[in-house]
């Protein structure tokens, strides 16, 4: 089922989900709730509780989640959008809502790069990042909120155009790096400039993607300073392990690993965030669609891998797709709690999997098996296309 995105928000509509097995919350500070029922409002979370506890009458929309866990629609913090639910990366067509049917419900933009013959002047860099701002808001597939219009630097650019840009609704930077900007006084300047406006940065770590781009180094991305170290552990081609540390120990800002990186250095990334004690500062992305082609389960896949090999809490791994990316992005879902996006992903353990419960599956390494989807308060998926079948899904109860 497709939504018109530009009406899921729409109308006096309540929704109940009642019957929650386990209630995975997003927020790494408390990451399991104790409740089973979640009761929406116009596409807002207005109660999170007991069901005994919370007002479920008059629901538009009772969900029995048959004892199966609920945790936020996972965000994609790093994709490749171009135009509406096309990439001519690897000519195809509907990726956006294959990604849905792995449980993301949102994306960020890291840059329009794909687009056949981006220009790269000033100007028509600027038209092309109003121009995406625009079609994504405008348009989503599924009801997946794509955050485009993410401009990529070049020379040439001053103070005036990003507050252009910002006035223009521009609210992201593509990666730091993909244009012709390659040093870190240029882009330290820049990148204060966007931050001056209220848009955040996020700079390419690593060896080169494809041909075209370049090598970008620790040194480069401490002096930079982009709000978020993007891909961390390459996109693909990683620094040297150092290096990574460094990054971890010497900044601050956010660190973002992805799917389309190297999964070794993924997880010297997670383990030095770990031992600072800072693992409210990752966040996951799949720098895709890209080389390696597009993964409809590629969020899922780096909580998996994560928790499995990382010896990361389940619970705690999808924190870094949902509440983590949600507070550093500044974005209305990610987290299950009052005032937040009604925007939800129903799982339960793969059928067949050796484990007993869904995030002893994840611990294990599987996939979980996705039942439901929901955006806004609107069911958007119902059994995923694209996970391995869950165990147990949820149902609409008939009204
Ligand atoms: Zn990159």
């Amino acid at each position: 089922m497709v939504l018109d995105g530009a009406k899921t928000a729409a109308g006096a509509n309540k929704m109940v989900i009642r019957n929650i097995g386990l209630l995975l919350s997003g927020d790494l500070r408390q990451p399991i709730l104790d409740a089973d029922t979640v009761v929406a409002v116009d596409g807002l979370i207005t109660a999170v509780g007991r069901q005994r506890d919370v007002d479920v009458a008059g629901a538009a929309t009772t969900i029995d989640a048959k004892g199966t866990t609920l945790a936020p629609g996972l965000i994609d913090s790093h994709v490749h959008p171009v135009a509406g639910d096309w990439t001519p990366r690897q000519n195809q067509l509907g990726w956006i809502d294959s990604y849905l049917h792995g449980g993301v419900t949102t994306m960020v933009s890291a840059g329009e790069v794909h687009t056949p013959g981006r220009p790269r002047d000033v100007q028509g860099v600027k038209a092309m990042a109003v121009f995406a701002q625009r079609i994504f808001t405008a348009f989503r597939p599924g009801g997946v909120r794509v955050h485009g219009g993410a401009p990529v630097i070049e020379h040439g650019m001053v103070e005036e155009d990003f507050q252009e840009l910002a006035t223009a609704g521009v609210t992201i930077l593509g990666e730091v790096g993909l244009g012709s900007v390659k040093d870190g006084k240029t882009a330290r300047q820049m990148v204060a400039w966007a931050r001056n406006y209220g848009i955040q940065s996020t700079i390419h770590t690593g060896g080169p993607s494809i041909p075209g781009s370049s090598l970008i180094d620790k040194d480069m991305v401490l002096e930079t300073d982009a709000d978020i170290i993007g891909h961390i552990n390459g996109g693909h081609t990683a620094l040297p392990g150092d290096q990574i540390v460094a990054l971890c120990e010497k900044s601050t800002r956010a660190l973002e690993i992805v799917h389309n990186g190297n999964e070794k250095a993924a997880l010297l990334a997670l383990r030095t965030a770990k031992e600072l004690k800072q693992l409210d500062r990752l966040i996951l992305g799949t720098d895709s669609p890209a080389g390696s082609g597009v993964q409809p389960l590629g969020i899922l896949r780096m909580i998996s891998m994560l928790a499995a090999l990382g010896e990361i809490p389940a619970e705690v791994a999808l924190c870094f797709a949902t509440g983590n990316t949600a507070k550093i992005r500044k974005l209305e879902g990610g987290l299950v709690t009052a005032g937040r996006a009604a925007t939800f992903v129903l799982m339960d353990r793969a059928q067949h999997s050796a484990s007993k419960n869904l995030l002893e599956s994840i611990q294990l390494g599987d996939l979980p098996g996705i039942g439901m989807v929901v955006v806004d308060g609107l069911v958007s998926v119902q059994r995923s296309r694209n996970t391995p079948p869950a165990t147990t899904i949820p149902e609409i109860v008939p009204t």
